[in-house]
């Protein structure tokens, strides 16, 4: 079969290699989609990383059953499913818990999953354990593949801040591609929250707006400015950064209100002022900083159901999977509207 493979630190090939088996526990997935995440493009460009090479990437990857191990009882030939993204141990207090994303066996490093530290869905086959292959339904599996990360990330960092949310609120995302589009849609779904939508792209904008952004800002060196003006001077309740980089925490820093809250899931690696400057000394006071990854279980089958309500919807763009490089390219480039999907 064919796999899009990270072989070496900055370097993929799409390779052929074996049809995987499923050990006992697991199932084998023929991929019908699996989302290209700005998290890959991390990947492929890092100078190292903690993972065994080749490794296929693909963390968002949804298809259908078509072998199981002898130990598996729940899942059968013929089911179409997503696959949830942290294979954490099962057994520690975070997983016993309900959160495999924050895995304790795992602290020192990302919870491993498909594509990030076990082979992933950018392949024509993936193997998944049984116990992380989640029913779809008939939800079509092209479609809902990206809600494995793009959706499940943004609804646990809104989730989370839920109590910040209420009727009156304002919510700030900062970067509206793959997850950001998704958080707006959550946001407008699930939370009584005005959305205010940030980005370096007027597409990416106007697409935010479509999925219930109430204002969307070019981002400039005005934005802070316009976002104290569109709340009366108090700044917002709730900062979503689907960017990390040091532009938008110096924005997060300065939109964010008292006692509000900064979710950082981009991954740009800038620096948040906590405590710089003069008094108040950075951040107003009571501010909490959180830095979430991906979701729970419980999470990713709150997605399934707004998915199959048809609140949320990702505006996917369809490629062939041999065309795996030159998506992340295009994904690179700023050219992805909403999420890119490879198809085998
Ligand atoms: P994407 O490329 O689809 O979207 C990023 C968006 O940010 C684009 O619309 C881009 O135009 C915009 N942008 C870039 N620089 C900007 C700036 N300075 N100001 C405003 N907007 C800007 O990426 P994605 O797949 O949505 O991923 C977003 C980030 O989230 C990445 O860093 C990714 O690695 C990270 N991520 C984190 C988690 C997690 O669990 N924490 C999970 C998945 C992805
Ligand atoms: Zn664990």
């Amino acid at each position: 079969m064919k796999a899009f493979q990270i072989v070496a630190p900055r370097e993929t090939s799409l390779r052929d290699v074996p049809v995987p088996s499923p050990g006992p526990s697991d199932v084998l997935v023929e991929v019908a989609a699996a989302g290209v995440c700005h998290s890959d493009l991390h990947l492929a460009h890092a100078r190292a990383l903690p993972y065994e090479l080749p490794l296929t990437l693909g963390h968002e990857l949804a298809g259908r059953v078509v072998a199981v191990g002898d130990a598996v009882t729940d899942r059968t030939v013929g089911e179409q499913v997503v696959v949830y993204l942290c294979w954490g141990c099962g057994e520690c207090r975070a997983c016993l818990g309900g959160a495999e994303n924050y895995c304790l066996a795992h602290h020192d490093d990302s919870v491993p999953g498909p594509g990030m530290g076990r082979h992933g869905g950018m392949a024509d086959y993936a193997v998944v354990p049984a116990r992380h292959a989640v029913p779809l339904g008939d939800l079509d599996p092209v479609a809902a593949a990206p809600l494995a990360d793009a959706a499940l990330t943004p609804y646990h960092a809104v989730d989370r801040a839920r109590p910040h949310l209420g009727e009156g609120s304002t919510a700030l995302v900062i970067g509206v591609g793959g997850l950001g589009n998704l958080a707006v849609q959550i946001l407008a779904a699930t939370t009584g929250a005005r959305v205010l939508a940030v980005d370096t792209d007027r597409s990416r904008l106007e697409l935010a707006a479509t999925h219930g952004a109430h204002e969307a800002l070019v981002s400039s060196e005005d934005t802070a400015a316009d976002v104290a003006e569109l709340t009366a001077g108090l700044g917002v309740d709730v900062v979503l950064d689907f960017v990390g980089a040091q532009a938008t925490l110096d924005l997060a820093a300065a939109a964010v209100t008292t006692g509000g809250r900064i979710s950082i899931s981009g991954l740009a690696a800038g620096r948040l002022p906590l405590l710089a400057g003069p008094p108040p000394y950075g951040l107003p006071w009571g501010v909490s900083v959180v830095k979430p990854y991906a979701g729970s279980r419980a999470d990713l089958e709150a997605v399934l159901d707004l998915a199959h309500a048809g609140a949320i919807q990702v505006p996917v763009e369809v490629h062939a999977l041999p065309d795996a490089a030159a998506v992340l390219e295009r994904l690179e480039a700023g050219l992805v509207q909403g999420r890119a999907v490879l198809v085998p």
